[in-house]
């Protein structure tokens, strides 16, 4: 492993024209060491830093990459598209492939609207749940993500059941005050927030909650969410922005078989280009701009080439076994992890979904934001650190969830598995 200088130097350099040097706030590698990587090239499950360090890669631009970088078909099929224009802001068939594809293999939509992000996908859909019901407060969980939109960047205020407090400057009190926050996976809270107020025009949340770490929630508490959204008239919406197509074609959804209002899309369906989408059934879509009177509009929405990149990736998840196969590997992958610290006694555990998996420095089941130690995140520095030494790359952060795709083959991660192994007995070399 090579010393990352081109990497510290261009973040040098980036502090000039960034704020904290980035254009996304992890990515500046605040809560771990060092400068942030500057990849220049990914393939497969590996990217390449701009010292020429590799690194397997757990992070897959936070998930979208879910056949590995730089897949052949998704390359092919963007080169073929951008050779013809990149954008014309008129309706183009690619936008229809695509559209068809995500809604004839997928009981939960029956109609969709593309967007250019996850953020801008959730923010329609408040909108659309306002517009429809005619209300404008809005219910979210404590630990649910769901992009920087204003009335999202909130968490609880005292008490359960209140207003919420924005988490950002810039958000007006009065934003923040039509959302209720309540804590995940206490069910008698949300029965409560719905019987004290009327104006609640909907519930999201992210069903496989993955921003804050891995909180893997009951079945039963989803279609409790579900069920009592459906008696108190309030839309539920479904933010699978990181879930969707991530779990299985028909997302959390599908994977729970729980059936929302309004879903949101987003990271996988661009295929590593910016797309974003929210569907419902035809009657919730029918209030959508120009057939109905919620407004919502794109200058570069279902452009030619993230359709074209996002058509590329979504065939792939249709073929037979796509989905327990990449399980499976995750499966094997964690449990490897798992029986190895164990054995040793650490303190840690690897909670997983489909494809997604979670390094918690705790062995108990973790549902809800504040069971979290913070002071765990000392470990997962270190860890972080010592992985980057040996060439493993996980998201610059321990609340961040990691990734596996097609790409990473048995072996590649035989070779993670020994260095996270390795790491860990560093982690954990000041305890015993
Ligand atoms: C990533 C994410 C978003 C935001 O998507 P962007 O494309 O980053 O705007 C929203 N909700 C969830 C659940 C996400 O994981």
């Amino acid at each position: 492993m090579q010393a990352r200088d081109k990497s510290a130097q261009l973040f040098e350099e980036a502090k000039n024209y960034f704020p904290g040097g980035v254009n996304s706030p992890v990515r500046a590698f605040k809560s771990v060491s060092g400068p942030p990587l500057f990849i220049k090239r990914g393939y497969g499950c590996r990217i390449t830093d701009e010292d020429d360090n590799q690194y397997i890669d757990f992070c897959c631009s936070w998930g979208p990459l879910i056949l590995g970088h730089n897949h052949p078909a998704v390359r092919d099929a963007v080169l073929d598209t951008v050779v013809k224009g990149t954008s014309f802001g008129t309706p183009n068939k690619l936008g229809n492939q695509l559209g068809k594809l995500m809604i004839e293999n997928n009981a939960f939509v029956e109609k969709i609207r593309f967007v250019s992000s996850g953020t801008e996908a959730v923010m329609s859909a408040i909108r659309l749940a306002r517009g429809v019901t005619g209300k404008n407060k809005i219910i979210k969980f404590e630990g649910c993500y769901h992009g920087h939109v204003d009335s999202l960047l909130v968490k609880a205020g005292s008490g359960l059941a209140t207003f919420g407090i924005s988490t950002s400057a810039g958000i007006p009190p009065s934003f923040a005050q039509e959302t209720i926050v309540l804590p995940l996976n206490q069910p008698s809270i949300l029965e409560e927030a719905l019987l004290f107020n009327e104006d609640i025009a909907c519930v999201i949340i992210e069903p496989i909650p993955a921003n804050n770490g891995l909180l893997l929630q009951d079945l039963g508490f989803l279609r409790y969410v579900q069920s009592t959204c459906y008696r108190h008239k309030v839309l539920l919406i479904f933010d699978e922005v990181i879930s969707g197509f991530r779990v299985g074609f028909e997302g959390a959804a599908g994977y729970y078989d729980v059936q929302p209002d309004i879903v949101t899309y987003g990271k996988i369906i661009g295929g590593g280009m910016p797309v974003g989408a929210f569907g419902a059934s035809k009657e919730i879509m029918g209030h959508v701009a120009p057939e109905g009177n919620v407004y919502q509009a794109g200058t570069l929405s279902a452009n030619p080439v993230a359709m074209a990149a996002g058509y590329a990736v979504i065939q792939e998840l249709l073929k037979e076994g796509f989905y327990t196969e990449l399980e499976e590997k995750t499966k094997w992958f964690t449990q490897q992890i798992e029986d190895y610290c164990h054995g040793k006694g650490y303190e840690m555990s690897m909670p997983h979904v489909g494809s997604i998996f979670w390094v918690s420095f705790s062995r108990a089941p973790i549902q809800a934001a504040d069971q979290i130690d913070a002071a765990n995140m000392e470990k997962f520095k270190v860890l972080h650190h010592e992985l980057l030494q040996r060439g493993v790359y996980l998201g610059p952060s321990g609340y961040e969830v990691g990734f596996i795709s097609t790409a990473h083959s048995r072996t590649d991660l035989e070779e993670a598995i020994e260095k996270i192994c390795e790491c860990m007995d560093i982690v954990f070399s000041n305890e015993s």
